[in-house]
């Protein structure tokens, strides 16, 4: 049973679905959304403890926001700390875990099985880029497209079923998930970053030449959670660093 009061802000504990079974939540948000100052005020805040001043009101305190962001005076920003729980595939949490600003803690295939289908099935099959060797162009579209849906969905099940053959058998969680298919797996953690290193890895992984898949995560968190949390760091963000490239 779960004892926790329940949260009184809309935005804590909410929860936005991403890809075709991954989801994102945000655990926690300092400053809470109850409390008296805001995150952007929090921010502005920080920055004016260099001259002991606080306030100025909201034209001037918006004004020193976005001054603070143009020029790159970055510490105030690390003032506001976001928590989320993450479930994504294994392709993402690959990627993710590359940003070394963020703390994290993940599930552990070790301890937890894991469950019958919970496999990414992407919606459609991106085309390799002809001029980057990295990056996806165009779609595969008609029978070519389903019958390899179909392939996959047959190979996760027989990924799974050799999973759980080998449990049964006694081998151990940490190897019998050699079965499994290893970018495909949806994976949970609870990764806490602050909100300059947030823009950051937003501005690397809502880039076009990102993958999708961990794209639309950075996108939930930046339409779902970073904006409404922060609307006037959201709004500079765009105009210098986003629109600006
Ligand atoms: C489109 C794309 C393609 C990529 N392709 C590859 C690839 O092919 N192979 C690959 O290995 N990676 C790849 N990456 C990952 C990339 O190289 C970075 O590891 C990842 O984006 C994290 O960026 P970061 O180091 O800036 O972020 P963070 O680790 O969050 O660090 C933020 C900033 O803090 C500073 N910092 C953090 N740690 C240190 C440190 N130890 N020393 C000095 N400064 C530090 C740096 O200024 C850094 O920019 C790719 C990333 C993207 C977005």
């Amino acid at each position: 049973m779960n004892n926790n009061p329940p949260p009184t802000s809309p935005l804590i504990g909410q929860r936005v679905d991403v890809l075709d079974k991954g989801w994102l939540e945000l655990l926690d948000l300092m400053p809470h959304p109850d409390s008296a100052v805001s995150g952007d005020l929090a921010i502005v805040n920080a920055a004016r403890v260099s001259f002991m001043g606080e306030s100025k009101g909201e034209e001037r305190d918006k004004k020193l926001l976005f001054y603070l962001l143009r020029h790159r005076h970055t510490s105030p920003f690390e003032m506001v700390e976001f928590k989320f729980r993450v479930h994504a595939p294994l392709v993402v949490w690959w990627q993710w875990a590359r940003h070394r600003t963020w703390s994290f803690n993940a599930q552990s295939g070790r301890y937890t099985p894991f469950r019958e289908g919970d496999f990414y099935v992407p919606e459609v099959w991106r085309r390799q880029s002809a001029d980057n060797k990295q990056a996806s162009e165009g779609e595969l579209e008609g029978p070519d497209g389903e019958a390899l849906t179909r392939e996959l969905v047959a190979h996760y099940a027989e990924g799974y079923r050799l999973y759980e053959e080998a449990l049964a058998k006694g081998v151990a969680r940490e190897m019998a998930r050699l079965f499994l298919p290893g970018f495909a797996v949806y994976y949970t953690w609870v990764a806490k970053v602050d909100a300059h290193n947030l823009m950051h890895f937003l501005s690397l992984r809502m880039a076009p030449d990102a993958q999708y898949e961990i794209r639309v995560y950075a996108q939930a968190i930046f339409t779902r959670f970073f904006k409404p949390a922060l609307p006037w760091t959201a709004e500079a963000f765009e105009q210098y660093v986003l629109n600006a490239k």
